[in-house]
């Protein structure tokens, strides 16, 4: 162990401080002894480098897009430009409060407006509210609306939502939480909705289907027309889970494809950095002749020009977040929109497509590719490496190769972090890699190389990976213990 691994407890001495403050010439304030502490605070005495370098350590222990390749999928976790964070830490925008009056706070209402603008441009459809305040939020969000669509034409018996075998988690348990029964259509051997398998499924018990467009294995659903057509034919509606949406910024829009209720990830597709469970931003966007369905509180343009908020629509879903929605990151989605425009954000989608097909075509000789189409923004691999038994020199059997979790682990000792590993379920071992639009020819180049070298240690000594990774501060945890009973109290 280094000497700056030990806990900042374990470096305090009594007395030590890493400040001085001026001379208080009041005196003390004194506090009401129902208020006051009976024993002095626990923390640690250190001086400022020791705060420092705890800081420091801490933050290089992890690993983050600011100090590597984080191909992870599903996430689309890209590198954010910095000014956008500049802008979201402005004063006169972050000293805002939500309960101040509409009149006070035009400007955050005008940059709400024109955000929603702008995405209903990029998307097709009429109106976005920002009011879920994550992916899983906005799809529960666009059930309640479709809900409410089918409630207010007095059609009581939808109450069935399909989605596909190869949809994200959050579909399924959204649709529950929302009091509708999932009901799962087929993907055929080309990894996309089986159509044969939908027909029958469609009837007047049908709310309405959630698909992702390219789906979770990245690919493009190319029936999709005749899909809208087969739902609408049944009375239903078309949700478009936008998690995806990255590749298709202004080439394909959702609403011409035919759905008629979104989200988009703003954590994901418009800039801000996402992990450790948030922040987050879900807005749901609806095609016209949906708008009056959208939750409450909605920001409305008056007359004059000016902006106003409604918090009473009688026709409205219902209320999912007390406030306008998570205006950091709204404010950064707006200045990503805005600092790249129409032409760079069709070049962020085709560069994170490029990327994605340059890596699967590079590595497909060494790990197993179940689906040899072209990708969108990421792809999956189904990542065993099988070189079969052979037996040691005291004849027991010894199997050669490598799972996905040991070619994932044995990346963080070459300074990657690890793809999406066992997702989506369709495949036993599926290593899934999204490089995004951010990476350059080179770290791509670095990586390909690093896989190839993996594949071949599976073959040569697949000890190596099954014991990996070996420089990082704690090596294989037990995954569900450390989810489950995490100890993160200092003992
Ligand atoms: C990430 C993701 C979601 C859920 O979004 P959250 O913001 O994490 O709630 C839903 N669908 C797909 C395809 C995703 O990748």
């Amino acid at each position: 162990m280094r000497y700056y691994d030990k806990l900042i407890f374990e470096l305090s001495r009594k007395g030590r401080t890493a400040f001085t403050l001026p001379r208080n010439p009041y005196g003390a304030a004194s506090l009401p002894d129902k208020l006051s502490r009976k024993s002095s605070l626990d923390l640690p005495e250190v001086s400022e480098v020791d705060v420092v370098r705890h800081y420091t350590n801490l933050s290089q222990m992890n690993f983050g897009v600011d100090t590597g390749f984080y191909p992870l999928g599903s996430c689309t976790m890209k590198y954010n430009p910095k000014i956008n964070e500049e802008v979201a830490s402005m004063p006169g925008f972050m000293a805002l409060h939500p309960l101040q009056p509409a009149s006070t706070v035009q400007g955050a209402l005008e940059v709400i407006w024109n955000l929603g603008k702008s995405l209903a441009e990029i998307t097709g459809m009429s109106r976005f509210t920002f009011g879920p305040c994550a992916g899983a939020h906005g799809e529960l969000t666009g059930l309640m609306i479709m809900r409410q669509y089918h409630m207010k034409r007095g059609d009581l018996a939808r109450t069935k939502v399909i989605v596909p075998d190869s949809a994200h988690g959050t579909n399924p348990a959204s649709a529950a939480v929302c009091g509708l029964q999932v009901v799962v259509v087929k993907s055929n051997e080309r990894g996309l909705v089986d159509v044969e398998d939908l027909k029958p499924l469609l009837g007047p018990d049908v709310a309405g289907i959630m698909m992702t467009n390219p789906n979770t294995l990245g690919l493009f659903e190319r029936e999709i027309k005749e899909i809208a057509a087969l739902v609408h034919g049944c009375g239903g509606l078309l949700y478009y889970d936008g998690a995806n949406m990255n590749p298709l910024l202004g080439i394909v829009r959702p609403g011409d494809m035919g759905f008629d209720i979104m989200h988009l990830n703003l954590h994901k597709t418009f800039s801000t950095p996402h992990g450790g469970g948030g922040p987050g931003s879900g807005p749901v966007g609806v095609r016209k002749g949906l708008e009056a369905y959208l939750p409450v509180p909605k920001v409305v343009r008056k007359e004059d020009g000016s902006f106003d908020v409604v918090r009473d629509d009688e026709d409205s879903a219902g209320e999912v977040s007390g406030f306008l929605g998570n205006f950091g990151i709204i404010l950064r989605a707006y200045a990503y929109v805005l600092m790249l425009g129409k032409q760079n954000l069709r070049r962020a989608g085709q560069l994170a497509t490029l990327n994605a097909n340059y890596i699967k075509e590079s590595l497909k000789d060494a790990y197993k590719l179940p689906i040899p189409s072209v990708c969108k923004h990421e792809f999956v691999f189904d990542g065993l490496i099988d070189n079969g038994e052979r037996k040691d020199a005291q004849g027991n059997v010894i199997r050669q190769g490598a799972r996905t979790l040991d070619v994932a682990k044995r990346l963080l000792d070459f300074g990657f972090h690890a793809p999406t590993i066992y997702f989506p379920l369709l495949f036993h071992e599926a290593l899934m890699i999204e490089p995004t639009e951010t990476e350059s020819k080179e770290t791509i180049d670095a990586f390909i190389d690093v896989m190839h070298k993996i594949a071949k240690e599976a073959e040569e000594d697949p000890a190596k990976l099954s014991g990996a990774p070996h420089s990082t501060p704690i090596s294989r945890p037990d995954e569900t213990r450390a989810a489950r009973e995490p100890k993160l109290k200092y003992e």
